[in-house]
Parts: C-alpha cells; sequence; structure tokens
C-alpha cells in the first residue's frame, strides 16, 4: 500500500531524506514522535536571544552583556515551555545549558559586530509552489549591508567537514529560492554563522545556483514520491544512528518495522 505523499519540502526535510530515507519517513511520513532534545533546545534559544537584541537594542547597545541578558531571560521560556518541559533539566545540568550557550553568544560575537547589521527582519517564514511542491523554509534574518541584499542563517551545531561543506551550502541556495520567489529579488549573500567553532561561510548565489536548487530539489522530490508509491525507504546507517530516536523500528541496527503497527493507536506528533 502507498504512504501518503508529504505536502511540503524545507531545508531541513531535503537533509534528513539524504541522510537516511527511512529515519525522513518515520518522521516526515509517520511522525513518529521524538523526544525533545537538548540541542534543539539550545538552538531555539541561542535564536531567540539573538532576535531578541536585534529588535530590543538599537546600535551602538547590541553588546555581549546585552545579548546575554537576553539569553538569560529567555531560557526558562524555553525550558519551561510546552517543547522542551520534558526535558527535565536538573539546577545543575540547566546551569551547563546556560552556560553552553552564552558560548555560543560570546563566540556570535567573535564572528561579527551586530551593531552594524541593519536588520530588515528575523524568523522570516516563506514558502513557495513549484509545480505540485511546496518549498518552505524559515530565514533566521534577512538584512542590508550598503545596498546588498543577504541571508543570515545561525548554526549551534557543528559546522560540517569540508567533505560535507558543499552539500550544507545546499541550504543557502534554498533561501536564496525562497526570497526570489517570495520578495522578487535574490539575495546578494547568504551566509552561515557557525557558533560553535566560530566560523562564518558565505555563499553568492546566482540564477545558475537558483536554477539548479529548483532542479535537484525536483529530482529528490521525485525520489520521495517513488519512495511513498513503493513504500520503500531504504535506512543509510552512518555516524547519524547513535542519535537516532528510530532505533527500535530500524532493521540496519537490530530493529523492525514491524514495531511501527503495533504503534498506529499511539498519539502522533504534530509537524
Ligand atoms: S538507525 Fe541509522 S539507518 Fe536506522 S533509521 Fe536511524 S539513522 Fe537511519
Amino acid at each position: 500500500m502507498a504512504l501518503p505523499i508529504p505536502t511540503s519540502l524545507s531545508p531541513s526535510k531535503v537533509t534528513a531524506f539524504k541522510d537516511c530515507a527511512l529515519a525522513f519517513r518515520l518522521s516526515n511520513i509517520d511522525r513518529l514522535p521524538e523526544p525533545p532534545s537538548p540541542y534543539a533546545a539550545k538552538g531555539t534559544l541561542v535564536h531567540r536571544a539573538l532576535e531578541l537584541l536585534m529588535w530590543e537594542e538599537d546600535p551602538p547597545n547590541r553588546t555581549r552583556d546585552s545579548a546575554v541578558r537576553k539569553l538569560t531571560a529567555a531560557a526558562s521560556d524555553v525550558l519551561d515551555g510546552d517543547e522542551y518541559r520534558d526535558l527535565a533539566l536538573s539546577d545543575v545540568q540547566r546551569a551547563d545549558f546556560v552556560e553552553d550557550a552564552v558560548g555560543l553568544i560570546d563566540n556570535y560575537f567573535r564572528l561579527e559586530d551586530p551593531n552594524d547589521v541593519r536588520v530588515l527582519g528575523t524568523e522570516l517564514r516563506m514558502s513557495a509552489q513549484v509545480g505540485s511542491l511546496r518549498l518552505s523554509g524559515i530565514i533566521d534574518r534577512l538584512e542590508l549591508d550598503g545596498d546588498d541584499l543577504v541571508v543570515t542563517d545561525y548554526k549551534t551545531g557543528r559546522a560540517p567537514s569540508a567533505n560535507f561543506e558543499q552539500s550544507k551550502l545546499g541550504g543557502v541556495h534554498f533561501y536564496a529560492f525562497l526570497c526570489q520567489a517570495v520578495l522578487g529579488r535574490r539575495p546578494d549573500r547568504v551566509q552561515l554563522l557557525h557558533l560553535r567553532e566560530p566560523l562564518a561561510i558565505s555563499a553568492t548565489p546566482s540564477e545558475q545556483s537558483v536554477l539548479a536548487l529548483q532542479r535537484q530539489t525536483g529530482a529528490l522530490w521525485t525520489a520521495v514520491v517513488s519512495a511513498c508509491n513503493r513504500e520503500d525507504f531504504r535506512p543509510k546507517p552512518g555516524r547519524l544512528c547513535s542519535y537516532c530516536s528510530y532505533r527500535q523500528f530500524c532493521p540496519a541496527v537490530g530493529g523492525s518495522l514491524d514495531l511501527l503497527q503495533a504503534r498506529t493507536d499511539e498519539p502522533i506528533l504534530n509537524t
């Protein structure tokens, strides 16, 4: 029996399908709930602090201390909110969590001076139709640098190795496509600010790179539809397996998809 076809693709879904088709299926089609992740919570917190810094402070008051105050104030909203409450961090774990997040803020200030940023928008949800496919994504920050339109994406996980850098830049061109489709203007630059290292990776989108993105995403979409029709999402064992929430369902690591049947009446995660 064919599986239901997802309604849209985002940069994270594209990466998820390429990383492991079975994990993509279990997350996006079967919608199995994943336990809250402290890494995702930290990303949410740092994004929130930097967003508040941009909107609540004018230059020259976008200082490191101001950003840390915003992060500390936002910590309880994030950690005690619906999405991450189940992390149930102890006081010591919570203090370590915030301290590590402050380290990411410190690294952010090594990459740029926020007082120089002419912000146009943050956390911008954009989507555009390409044939039967809806592409959507959230742009962390859109700004002007002189006359240049710039998209900035904050990353709080590890930066990709040189081997993977090119594939992760696929997200860059995805954002460029969305800007062009929604705003009618292709960004002059897209930059990824990796706060863990810290490291800035930037790319200049072109007409060709946006067209290539459309072509590659279209091919990936065809593969997703075909996998749904054949109910054939293959596991791809690799470095992500140790963090995977779906090991009990994965034949590649000793689990079984039959367990999925037993879960059909259980609540599923709405994403
Ligand atoms: S355990 Fe590994 S191969 Fe299996 S679903 Fe998860 S990521 Fe894919």
